[in-house]
C-alpha cells in the first residue's frame, strides 16, 4: 500500500486526509481523516466517500466528439486538439479573439487557474474569460476590496473562532455544507453567543437551540434592512468603538445618516425580526469582548449582495472588530479553491496576484513574466453572467472551453445559458465525467482527478495546502495543463508552458510578486516542509495569517465606512412565494461528484421542496405528494417535505439536481451592479399541488 497525504476534492474547508491506495497507484481504498487546524482529523461524509469518485466505472478515459445524431465517438487526442486549434484560428480570423470565451471553475488548482487565465489572455487572445466563482462570493469579496483594500475570505485562521464568545453567522448552514467547522462554533455556543440569520432553520440554525444562541428569521431579500437596523441601534445608543471608528476608518458620518432611519420598529416592518431581537442582537454583538461576524451566501447571493456584505462589514467596522486579537469578520468561501480561483487571473477583471488587470504597472510585471509585451494582454472581459450570455448572438462569443464548471446547472437561469450554449458553433467541455454541461458539447476532453496529480488549493482562510497525487490516472486522461500546452503549440503562442505543476507554481509565484495576494515566497518544496501558508506572503517573509492587525490595504491605511441602501427586491404578491436555494449535507454544487456516489446520493436521489405546514394546507398539498413552483423563468416539480423549518411566506430547493429538477430553472440572471454576483437566493413563485401526484 502507498499512502499521501492530500486533501478534500471538494469544499473550501479543505479539510486535510490521507488516501491509502494500491501499490500500482490504480485503486485508492481508504480514506481517513488528518490533523489539520481546519478539521482537526474530522471529514464528512462526502470526504469519507471522495476515494469512490477515482474508482467509478463512468470515468471519461478518451477524448469525445460529437457526431451528427448527436451520440459521442471517440477520437484520438491530436483529432480534437487539431480541431480546436483550427476553429480558433479560424474564428479569430473572421470575428476577432473576442469570438473565443473561456469559462473556468473554482475547483481548478491554483496552478490551472493561472494557467488558465494566461492560456486565455496570450494563446486565445480573447478577453473574455470569467469562472464559476463569480456565483460563489463575488459580492462578498467586492465588499471586502471596497472597505479594506483586499479581500481574502477569512482574514484570520479559523481556530481563533474557537474562543469567541459571540459569532453571528449571516446565510451560512456550514452545518451541512462543512460539518467540521462547526467545531469551531462550540465556544460560542457554550457562551450562549451563535447568532444564526437564515430564514430557514437549517441544521445550523438548529445549533442555536437549548440556550447555545439565537436563530434570527428575517424574510428573504431583507437581509440589508436588518443589517442596518442593527447598525442604528449600535450608533444610537453609542454602543459603538470610538477609537477604532476615529483611528481606523474613515466615513462614519455617511453611515450615520443612511442608518438614522432604520429604528428598530421599522427595521421589523420590513424584516419581520422582532425589534427587541434587533436591540438584543446589537448588545450582544458589543458586550462581547470576543465577536466574529460571518457572511454566508444566503446574504451574498443577491442583486443588493455587494451592499448587505459592505453592511455586515459596516457593522463589524463600527464594533473595532476586524483586526483586533479575538475578534474579526469574514466571509466563508464555497468552492474548495474559490479563493485562489480568482487571485491568479480567470476572473474577468484581475491578472495574476490579485491585480486589477487596468493597473498599468501590474499589465507590465505580468507581461515580464509571460514574455509578452503588456499590450498583447486584453484588456477586461466580462462577468461570467454576461459572458454566458453572450454565446451565439451576433457579434458574440462563437465558440466556449468550459474547464471545471456545469453550467447548465449551477448558473441562474439555466433554460437561457442551455439555449446559449446551444448556439454555439462549438463547445469544448473538459470534465473528467459527462457532467450535463459536458452533454451538450461538441468535444469532451476527459482530464484528471483531484488525487490523480500534484497542485495547490488555496482554502477558506487564505492558507495555501498541498493537493498530492495518490492514485493513477486512467491512461487517456490528461492534465489541463498538457491540454493548455498542447493547444498553445498549435497557436504559435509565446511563452512556456509547462506540464510540471512545481514550475507553475514557480512562475505563478513570481506573476503574483508585489500583488494583493502575493505568493513569491512560497513553493511546493516549501508547503511541503510543512510550513504554514497563508497569503500574503512575500520573498522573504512568514506569510500572514492575520491580516488588518495594524493597517488596511488602502493607501491611507484605514477601513471605508460606507453608506448603503436597502431596496427590496423582487417580492412575492397575493398567493406567490419567495423561493430561497442551499446545499444538503450529502451534495455538493451541480451534483456533478455526488449524484455518482451512491451513499451521497441514495438519501436524497431526488429534488425535495421545503414547505410550511400553513402554506401546504393552504393550497391542499400533502407531505410527500408532488409539487409545481413555477414563475416566468420556468417550472420545476419536486416532491414536498412539511416543516415548520421555513418560513410561510418561503419555499426552499436544493440546488444540486439537474434537467428538469434544475433549481436554477427558477432564479434569476439578473446581477449585483457592483459585483456582477446573480440573483440566486430571492426569486418569486407560484407553487401548487400537481394533481393525482
Ligand atoms: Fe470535504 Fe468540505 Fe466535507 Fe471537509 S467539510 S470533508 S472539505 S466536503
Amino acid at each position: 500500500m502507498t499512502a499521501a497525504d492530500t486533501h478534500c476534492p471538494y469544499c473550501a474547508l479543505q479539510c486535510a486526509m490521507t488516501l491509502t491506495a494500491t501499490p500500482d497507484g490504480r485503486l485508492p481504498v481508504e480514506v481517513s481523516g488528518r490533523d489539520f487546524p481546519t478539521n482537526r482529523g474530522g471529514l464528512c461524509k462526502k470526504g469519507w466517500t471522495s476515494a469512490e469518485l477515482l474508482a467509478r466505472g463512468d470515468r471519461l478515459t478518451a477524448p469525445l466528439m460529437k457526431q451528427p445524431d448527436g451520440s459521442f465517438a471517440e477520437a484520438s487526442w491530436d483529432e480534437v486538439l487539431d480541431r480546436i486549434a483550427d476553429s480558433v484560428l479560424t474564428l479569430r480570423e473572421k470575428h476577432g479573439p473576442d469570438a473565443i470565451g473561456v469559462f473556468g471553475g473554482g475547483g481548478l488548482t491554483n496552478e490551472k487557474a493561472y494557467q488558465l487565465g494566461k492560456f486565455a489572455r496570450i494563446a486565445l487572445r480573447t478577453r473574455l474569460i470569467d469562472y464559476n466563482g463569480r456565483f460563489c462570493m463575488s459580492s462578498a469579496a467586492a465588499a471586502a476590496n471596497r472597505a479594506f483594500g483586499l479581500d481574502r475570505g477569512l482574514p484570520f485562521p479559523l481556530a481563533d473562532l474557537d474562543t469567541a464568545d459571540t459569532v453571528l453567522v449571516l446565510g451560512s448552514n456550514m452545518g451541512d455544507t462543512m460539518p467540521p467547522f462547526v467545531q469551531h462554533l462550540q465556544g460560542a455556543r457554550a457562551q450562549g453567543g451563535l447568532i444564526v440569520v437564515d430564514p430557514r432553520r437549517s441544521t445550523t440554525a438548529r445549533l442555536a437551540d437549548d440556550g447555545a444562541g439565537m436563530h434570527v428569521q428575517p424574510v428573504p431579500g431583507t437581509d440589508l434592512a436588518l443589517l442596518l437596523g442593527i447598525a442604528h441601534v449600535v450608533i444610537a445608543e453609542e454602543l459603538y468603538d470610538r477609537d477604532y471608528v476615529d483611528e481606523r476608518t474613515v466615513g462614519f458620518a455617511a453611515v450615520r445618516r443612511s442608518v438614522a432611519s432604520w429604528w428598530p420598529a421599522r427595521t421589523e416592518s420590513v424584516t419581520g425580526v422582532p425589534a427587541e431581537t434587533i436591540r438584543a442582537l446589537a448588545q450582544r454583538l458589543a458586550g462581547s469582548s470576543s465577536a466574529y461576524i460571518l457572511t454566508g451566501r444566503g446574504v451574498e447571493q443577491h442583486v443588493d449582495g455587494t451592499d448587505t456584505a459592505t453592511a455586515a462589514i459596516n457593522l463589524a467596522l463600527l464594533l473595532g472588530l476586524v483586526g483586533r486579537p479575538g475578534s474579526g469578520y469574514g466571509t466563508l468561501t464555497g468552492q474548495g479553491n474559490g479563493q485562489g480561483g480568482r487571485e491568479h487571473g480567470q476572473k474577468s477583471d484581475q491578472l495574476p496576484g490579485y491585480r486589477k488587470i487596468t493597473d498599468p504597472a501590474g499589465r507590465a510585471h505580468v507581461a515580464r513574466v509571460w514574455g509578452v509585451d503588456p499590450a498583447d494582454i486584453p484588456s477586461a472581459g466580462v462577468p461570467a453572467v454576461q459572458l454566458l450570455a453572450r454565446c451565439g448572438i451576433d457579434g458574440g462569443v462563437r465558440m466556449l472551453m468550459v474547464h471545471g464548471a456545469n453550467v447548465v446547472v449551477s448558473a441562474p437561469d439555466v433554460s437561457q445559458v442551455r439555449a446559449a450554449l446551444g448556439r454555439l458553433d462549438l463547445l469544448v467541455v473538459s470534465d473528467f465525467f459527462l457532467s450535463e454541461t459536458a452533454q451538450l458539447a461538441d468535444i469532451v476532453l476527459p482530464v484528471l482527478q483531484w488525487a490523480e496529480e500534484e497542485g495547490t488549493m488555496t482554502n477558506l482562510e487564505g492558507r495555501v495546502i498541498r493537493r498530492r497525487r495518490a492514485a493513477t490516472p486512467p491512461p487517456g486522461a490528461r492534465s489541463e495543463l498538457w491540454i493548455m500546452r498542447e493547444l498553445a503549440a498549435r497557436l504559435g503562442a509565446p511563452g512556456t508552458w509547462s506540464l510540471d505543476p512545481s514550475e507553475v507554481f514557480d512562475e505563478l509565484a513570481r506573476a503574483s510578486a508585489g500583488g494583493l495576494a502575493d505568493y513569491s515566497g512560497l513553493s511546493h518544496a516549501l508547503l511541503d516542509s510543512g510550513a504554514e501558508a497563508h497569503w500574503p506572503y512575500p520573498a522573504g517573509s512568514s506569510g500572514t495569517p492575520h491580516l488588518f492587525r495594524d493597517r488596511f490595504a488602502h493607501d491611507d491605511g484605514r477601513a471605508r465606512l460606507v453608506a448603503v441602501r436597502s431596496r427590496r427586491q423582487e417580492t412575492p404578491r397575493g398567493s406567490e412565494l419567495s423561493l430561497i436555494t442551499g446545499r444538503l449535507l450529502t451534495h455538493y454544487q451541480s451534483g456533478t461528484q455526488t449524484r455518482r456516489v451512491a451513499e451521497l446520493n441514495d438519501p436524497t436521489p431526488r429534488i425535495v421542496a421545503q414547505l410550511h405546514p400553513v402554506t401546504a394546507r393552504d393550497r391542499g398539498i400533502a407531505a410527500g405528494s408532488r409539487i409545481r413552483l413555477r414563475n416566468v423563468r420556468g417550472v420545476v416539480d419536486a416532491e414536498v417535505a412539511v416543516t415548520e423549518d421555513i418560513r410561510p411566506d418561503t419555499v426552499f430547493l436544493p440546488f444540486h439536481y439537474a434537467g428538469a429538477e434544475s433549481a436554477n430553472l427558477l432564479t434569476s440572471a439578473k446581477t449585483d451592479p457592483h459585483s456582477s454576483m446573480p440573483e440566486f437566493k430571492n426569486a418569486v413563485v407560484t407553487v401548487e399541488a400537481i394533481a393525482g401526484a
